[in-house]
């Protein structure tokens, strides 16, 4: 296949990192703690100018987000000394991870926007290897970007690809006939997501026989252009066929993005209707964009529940989850991005930070032994992630579990397997075990007036809706001179339940990313039942536990099974950009 120079260069440095990584992990390790020799974390822990790993790991204590909050926080408010990082803070990054369920406020330096450049930049050498022509069209990207704001400090915090989209880095990347994309930057800069989202499609339909590729960051938000074209198709059509843009598009600068390109297409909008307007919209990409050659999404962790149904969709298109990536660090790639999502693997790019494993003993996910160096880990064994990076996060846990599934050069490849307490996941949101229980004892709080209370529960996604949402199922106790609460009640309780989640959730929520909450109420008797089940199939009486959320199909069908009523949110829980400490 042809490879063009600029391609050759970064196929190349792919090669050579991957082949040192253990001497470009030493060097990464000694370039961050002598540009920070100076701050007062590594001062705090006597690293002294060191910059070897024998020192750093005897003197550096290994840190969850919390352990540096008061960090944190002193940046945010405003302290310009060199706490973390020697370079100025030039923004927090909000990962989608909570802390006293407000988002975490990652600090950044400028230097890291062109780190986390020369990871992008290697994607499409790679894709290239893998599907031809990919310079013969356009690729179709649903982009968003989320409110920001703004610290007492002043430093702006926002979503890492918030941050991206509004770079120069991005806005003002060099012409490259691989990466053009058919949304105008307005249009993904929009802070407005209807308008964003209709723009986008827009664009999409008009280039309809030119998109090679379509996808989104996470296969949720995929999901949801499907959904949005369901909505909206005959606005759209309207819209291809007049030539006019639909006047709910208010927002002067989208308007002018599409200004040359909408023109009357009258063939091109009975196209559009035909396909749309019939039930079944199995293959629906392939039949409105026909060259689509697969979808750039990524299924892997939390979003694997979304591939059934972008299967449904695509007709079984391929999927390539590309990248492997987080607020703290982008990490790495896949270097077989055409592998089926069960198969894939990311190879970590030794320069993008220092990385360190926490070995875990397998079935039970606790942590085993020293930290081992990302050249040193070994195929089959599960360990956590714990980095190092320019931004000053000094031996950080970033609560991923990792699975080695073989080697490139002298580089491991990773299998995802979860996120450390994630229970329930849609979109971005990510909610563990201990918010869930807040949740539904806050809920139960509406049903004890009636003598009623919950004795188990239990949760599970319901992707088959799209947006997605979370349903819970309750099994009630009503005491004796109690009595059983009307329907209105429980349908509060939903609402409740929301309020107490996180606010990544509450954001999904505002913003329909995550449907409303659903509580099944079930026959008393159920979780006895799921226990039997569960010893039938080998579980310890002893050690049984309800589990806190459930994905096993036949599970999911018992209890369903025994549904006596169903319950969803009537409305949303508050949220608002603002972050509550920052009040
Ligand atoms: P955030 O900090 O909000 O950017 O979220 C980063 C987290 O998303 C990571 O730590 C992972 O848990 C998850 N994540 C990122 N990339 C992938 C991927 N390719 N597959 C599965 N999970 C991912």
């Amino acid at each position: 296949m042809a490879v063009s120079n600029d391609h050759k260069e970064k196929l190349e440095f792919i090669e050579e990192i991957t082949k040192n990584t253990d001497q470009v992990q030493a060097k990464v390790l000694s370039e961050i703690l002598s540009k920070n020799a100076e701050t007062e974390y590594l001062k705090r822990y006597n690293m002294e100018g060191a910059t070897d790993r024998e020192t750093f790991k005897a003197q550096i204590p290994i840190v969850t987000y919390e352990d540096l909050k008061s960090e944190i926080q002193r940046i945010a408010e405003g302290d310009k000394s060199p706490i973390l990082a020697a370079d100025p803070i030039s923004e927090f990054l909000t990962s989608s991870g909570t802390s006293a369920g407000e988002r975490k406020l990652m600090p950044t330096i400028e230097a890291e926007l062109d780190r986390r450049q020369l990871l992008y930049s290697l994607l499409t050498p790679v894709m290239n290897l893998y599907v031809p022509d990919l310079d013969k069209g356009k690729g179709l990207y649903f982009y968003f970007i989320k409110s920001e704001t703004k610290t007492p400090g002043g430093l702006v915090a926002r979503p890492v690809l918030t941050s991206y989209y509004k770079s120069n880095h991005f806005k003002h990347r060099p012409f490259d006939p691989y990466n053009v994309i058919t949304s105008p930057f307005a249009a993904i800069l929009c802070p407005d997501s209807f308008q964003s989202m209709y723009v986008q499609m827009l664009c999409g339909l008009i280039y309809h026989d030119e998109v090679l590729r379509m996808g989104a960051v996470f296969a949720s938000g995929l999901l949801r252009a499907i959904r949005f074209l369901q909505i909206h198709w005959r606005d759209l059509a309207n819209d291809i066929e007049t030539g006019t843009l639909n006047k709910a598009i208010t927002d002067a600068s989208v308007r002018e993005s599409v200004q040359d390109i909408l023109t009357p297409n009258p063939d091109l909008a009975k196209f559009i209707s035909d396909e749309c307007s019939v039930e079944n919209w199995a293959g629906i990409i392939t039949r409105i964009w026909p060259h689509t050659k697969y979808l750039d999404v990524i299924v892997t962790g939390a979003m694997a529940q979304y591939i059934p149904t972008l299967e449904y969709y695509s007709g079984g298109l391929p999927m390539a989850c590309t990248m492997y990536a987080s607020s703290e660090c982008y990490f790495g790639l896949n270097l077989k991005p055409m592998s089926k999502p069960e198969e894939v693997s990311y190879t970590i790019m030794p320069n993008m930070c220092y990385c360190e494993f926490i070995p875990l003993e397998q079935s039970y996910g606790k942590a085993t032994g020293n930290l081992v160096d990302l050249a040193d880990v070994e195929v089959g064994k599960e360990y956590e992630l714990v980095i190092t990076t320019y931004s000053g996060l000094c031996r950080y846990r970033v609560g991923d579990v990792l699975l080695v599934t073989g080697f490139h050069n002298a580089a491991p490849q990773f299998r995802f397997i979860r996120r450390k307490n994630c229970l329930l996941s849609i979109d971005s949101d990510k909610t563990d075990e201990s918010e869930l229980q807040k949740g539904v004892e806050r809920a139960a709080e509406l049903i004890k007036p009636y003598g009623a209370g919950i004795v188990e529960y239990t949760s599970r996604t319901d992707t088959t809706t799209i947006p997605g949402h979370y349903v819970i199922y309750w099994e009630l106790l009503v005491k004796e001179g109690g009595r059983w609460p009307e329907k209105e009640v429980f349908d509060k309780c939903c609402l409740e339940m929301e309020e107490e989640l996180n606010s990544v959730y509450r954001q999904g929520r505002a913003s329909d990313i995550i449907g409303p909450l659903e509580i099944k109420v079930l026959q008393s008797g159920t979780f006895e039942e799921l226990m039997d089940y569960a010893i039938s199939r080998g579980a310890s009486i002893n050690q049984y536990k309800a589990p806190r959320c459930v994905s096993f199909p036949p599970i999911i069908e018992l209890l369903d099974s025994r549904v006596v009523s169903i319950h969803f949110s009537k409305g949303k829980p508050q949220w608002s950009p603002q972050r509550k400490e920052m009040k």
